[in-house]
């Protein structure tokens, strides 16, 4: 099989859980991990004679997505029904938008070629529409329980141009595109719990080709690398196809995970006939362009202007700026403790280095760690002043994860000042000089090799409390004096 012979052009539909509190169309909690059916009520249960009302806070991070990806909000949008029969969808239709979707034409800028020239993704469309519920097939034995909670929850669904020719440049969109959406704060977008969701479009052809080929829909994808190993895998197997001479059949493909491999949906979970028609119990949206406008001013720094910020401002190596932007929360942690300290060099160290690996030993996120910015810049000024030693620092830092006491008060308590004061060192000194008979004699007679041990010596005497450079300079003294 000649897979390089033929290219991969894929492009993805996301589905974005909304980072609403209550439903799209009613008051109902979107609260993650409630007990089945609980966050439920006449309207996203679909009881007859209820209707649906817009929640405008679904409606303004739509629009903040939008426009982070680059997109025209239209100022007028319609909602449609989208029809069919399952037995998670108790009105037997979802409310979604389908022919004047809320905004069109963005793009998404996922790296850069060899030379600098930036790799972009189009973005067709993204519009708002409402989660259907969960069938949970794996809990009871022989039954398929039904789970509404999910029902009605709001979403959005961001849908790209075929503009993607590897697994990798897919990966790296997906990876774009969640960054976006945290840094604007639209979506918590977290695959294991449903509020992110991909479904690609994929298709093969020989290279030069222009045409696109047969596309196929990879459904049932649960992680980023697993949409990567899908796509890899549903192009290999249309490649054979098309090598072989035949024809790729337009389907819908089914991941396996576990086995790694794609297999096509029976018919029932293949495409529908959707049936698309206007919403009758909701009118058209209407935006005013001053709102859309206003929604566009205020949003955040995204992460692109803020990496090239980072590497400005702060003279940090991209591989630093990278990690330091890898998400809002990070790269504000790292800034509050760069400008609390003042050296943004010393601040990326620790905070790449010691914050990260404590975060991820801990495994919790950055918002529950206890060392406040504030408190680490405090440390960093404390080493920086020649108070503590780096090592002193080290078990400072352990104990502020533990406590989240501030750094000078552990310090003080735990006898990890440095000593400046000669007074004290030379006490030190002189205990360890005579504790220590043979070996001053011969470095005080000029064995300058036993300045170390010595030095060692008074370190430990000291508790780590003295400052080590004057130990050895104290010391010196002695002896060539
Ligand atoms: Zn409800």
């Amino acid at each position: 099989m000649s897979v390089d012979r033929y290219e991969m052009v894929v492009g993805l539909e996301v589905h974005v859980q909304l980072k609403t509190r209550t439903k799209a169309f009613c008051a109902c909690s979107t609260m993650y991990g409630a007990p089945p059916n609980v966050n439920t009520c006449p309207v996203c249960l679909a009881l007859p004679g209820t209707l649906p009302v817009l929640n405008a806070e679904a409606v303004r991070l739509a629009v903040r997505a939008a426009h982070a990806l680059g997109c025209t909000v239209k100022p007028i949008s319609v909602f449609a029904r989208k029809n069919y029969f399952y037995p998670d969808l108790p009105k037997g239709y979802q409310i979604s938008q389908y022919d004047r979707p809320l905004a069109v034409n963005g793009s998404l800028r996922i790296g850069e070629n060899a030379d600098g020239t930036p790799i972009t993704v189009g973005i067709t469309r993204l519009h708002l529409e409402e989660d259907a519920g969960k069938s949970i097939h794996d809990r009871y034995a022989a039954v398929t329980a039904i789970d509404l909670n999910r029902s009605g929850v709001p979403l959005t669904e961001i849908v790209s141009e075929p503009d993607m020719r590897s697994a990798q440049e897919a990966g790296a969109y997906l990876r774009a595109l969640k960054q976006i959406l945290e840094f604007t704060d639209v979506s918590d977008v977290n695959m294991e719990e449903g509020s992110l969701r991909v479904d690609a479009n994929v298709s093969a052809r020989l290279r030069g080709e222009t045409r696109l080929g047969t596309k196929t829909e990879v459904k049932n994808m649960n992680s980023f690398s697993g949409v990567e190993r899908a796509l890899q895998a549903e192009f290999e197997r249309q490649v054979g196809v098309l090598d072989g001479g035949g024809r790729v059949e337009q389907q819908t493909m089914l991941w396996d995970g576990a086995r790694g491999i794609v297999r096509p949906a029976r018919s029932k979970e293949a495409s529908h006939d959707y049936r698309y028609f206007p919403e009758p119990d909701l009118p058209p949206l209407v935006l005013s362009k001053e709102w859309i406008e206003e929604q566009r001013q205020s949003l955040p720094e995204l992460p692109a202007a803020r990496r090239a910020r980072f590497v400005r401002e702060y003279a940090l190596s991209p591989r630093e700026v990278d990690v330091l932007t890898s998400s809002v929360i990070l790269a504000d942690y790292y800034e509050q403790t760069a400008r609390a300290h003042g050296d943004p060099k010393t601040a990326a160290n620790w905070v790449t280095g010691e914050v990260l690996a404590a975060v991820n030993a801990a495994g919790t996120s950055l918002r529950e760690f206890p060392v406040r910015p504030s408190d680490l810049a405090g440390l960093l000024s404390l080493v920086r002043d020649g108070k503590v030693s780096h090592t002193a620092a080290k078990r400072i830092f352990g104990e502020m994860r533990r406590s989240g006491e501030p750094p000078a008060q552990i310090a003080e308590r735990e006898g990890l000042l440095q000593e400046g004061s000669d007074d004290a060192i030379t006490v030190w000194v002189e205990e360890v000089l005579a504790e220590h008979p043979d070996e001053s004699r011969r470095f005080l007679a000029g064995e300058r090799k036993l300045l170390g041990v010595l030095v060692g010596a008074v370190m430990k005497k000291s508790k780590g409390r003295a400052d080590p450079r004057r130990v050895n300079q104290l010391l010196s003294s002695r002896a060539s004096g």
